[in-house]
C-alpha cells in the first residue's frame, strides 16, 4: 500500500489502523491471508470520512463486522477493510401503546440486543441468541434461525452513501432475500432501526435460553467455525443432505465437516482458507452425485489466492 494512503488513513482513525494485519487473527473460521490495511473508526462521522478519502483516492475497501461469516482467502485483500465494530450506539424508546424502537449503530453486537431485548421487554429478538455476528453483518446476511429473518424485525437501515451522506432507508424500500440484503456496491450499513413488541420479560427469558439449549446441543464448540457453510436448498437442510452423502468427519488439512453437524467446518488448528475451500468444493460435488442438488455457499468468501 502506498505510504501516501498510509498516511491519509492514519490522520483519519490515528492508531486505529493496523497495515498488513492478518486476517486469520480476526475471522472466527480463524482462517485468512493479511489485508493491506484494518481500520476500525468509532464514529459514523469518521467512518464516513474513510469511506470518502477511500473512494477519492480509488482504494478498493470492504465493510466488515464480526468476521463470522467470512472465509478470507490465504493470500489476503488488497485494499482497506474496514471494520465497524466501534459503532455501538444502542438507543431504545417507546413507539405507540405497546411497541418499542430499537436503534443500533453497525458494531453492535447481536448478543447485546438479545440482552436488551431481555432487560428491557422487547420481543422479536430472541431468535439472534447465540449468533455471534454484529448489527451491520446481520442485516447485509439477513441472518436468521429458528424460521425468523432480521427481514421481520427491521424497521430502516441507515446507508453511508457515495457522496458521503447518510441515507435512513424504510423496510419498504429494503430488498431482502434468504441471507442477503442488497445494496448498491460501495455502500456501507451503519445502523438498523428494528421495530419490536412489549413482552413479558420472564418469557423472552426462557425462549433465549431454549434457543441456547438447542444451539449447544445441534452445534459444535470449541473450534473455529463460520457458522452454516451452505445455504439450505429449498425444501432440504443442508447438513442434512451432507450427512446423507456420508461427508461427516471428512478432512482436508485442518479443516474437518464437523460429526455434530453436517453444515459446519471446523478449522482443528493449522488450517487454511485453501482447506476450506478445497473441502467445500468436494462436498459440493459428492452431494450433488448423491442428491442432484448443487449446494450454494451461505459464508462470503473474498481476498486473492494464496
Ligand atoms: C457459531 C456460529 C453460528 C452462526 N449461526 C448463524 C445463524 O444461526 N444464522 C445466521 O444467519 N448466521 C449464523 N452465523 C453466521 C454469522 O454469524 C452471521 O451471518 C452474522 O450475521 C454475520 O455478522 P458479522 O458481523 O460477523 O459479519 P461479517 O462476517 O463481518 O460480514 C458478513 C458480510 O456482511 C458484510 N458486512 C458486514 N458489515 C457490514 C456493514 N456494516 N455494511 C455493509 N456490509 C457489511 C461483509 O462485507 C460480508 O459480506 C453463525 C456463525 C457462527 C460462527
Amino acid at each position: 500500500m502506498e505510504e501516501g494512503i498510509r498516511e491519509g488513513l492514519r490522520a483519519l482513525v490515528g492508531e486505529r489502523v493496523l497495515f498488513a494485519a492478518p486476517l486469520s487473527e480476526y475471522t472466527s473460521m480463524g482462517v485468512g491471508g493479511a489485508a493491506d490495511a484494518l481500520v476500525f473508526p468509532e464514529t459514523v462521522a469518521e467512518a464516513a470520512r474513510v469511506v470518502a478519502f477511500l473512494k477519492a483516492e480509488g482504494v478498493p475497501f470492504i465493510p466488515v463486522g464480526n468476521l463470522t461469516n467470512l472465509i478470507v482467502r490465504d493470500g489476503g485483500y488488497r485494499g482497506v477493510v474496514l471494520c465497524l465494530k466501534g459503532l455501538r450506539r444502542l438507543h431504545v424508546a417507546g413507539e405507540g401503546e405497546d411497541g418499542l424502537a430499537l436503534t443500533a449503530e453497525a458494531g453492535v453486537p447481536l448478543s447485546s440486543l438479545v440482552a436488551v431485548g431481555m432487560e428491557e421487554g422487547a420481543a422479536g429478538l430472541e431468535f439472534l441468541a447465540g449468533i455471534p455476528g454484529s448489527v451491520g453483518g446481520a442485516l447485509r446476511m439477513n441472518a436468521g434461525a429458528f424460521g425468523r429473518e432480521m427481514k421481520d424485525i427491521v424497521a430502516s437501515v441507515s446507508l453511508l452513501r457515495f457522496g458521503g451522506e447518510v441515507d435512513h432507508v424504510p423496510r419498504e424500500e429494503l430488498k431482502f432475500a434468504y441471507r442477503r440484503l442488497f445494496l448498491a456496491e460501495g455502500d456501507v450499513i451503519v445502523a438498523g432501526v428494528f421495530s419490536l413488541k412489549r413482552g413479558e420479560r420472564s418469557r423472552i427469558r426462557s425462549r433465549v435460553e431454549e434457543i441456547m439449549t438447542m444451539r449447544r446441543e445441534r452445534h459444535p464448540a470449541g473450534w473455529g467455525s463460520a457458522g452454516s457453510i451452505f445455504k439450505n436448498p429449498p425444501g432440504a437442510a443442508a447438513g442434512r443432505l451432507i450427512e446423507e452423502a456420508g461427508l461427516k468427519g471428512l478432512e482436508v488439512g485442518g479443516a474437518r465437516v464437523s460429526e455434530k453437524h453436517g453444515n459446519f467446518i471446523v478449522n482443528r488448528g493449522g488450517a487454511r482458507a485453501a482447506d476450506v475451500l478445497a473441502l467445500m468444493e468436494i462436498v459440493r460435488e459428492r452431494v450433488e452425485a448423491v442428491t442432484g442438488i448443487v449446494l450454494e455457499a451461505e459464508v462470503e468468501v473474498i481476498g486473492e489466492e494464496g
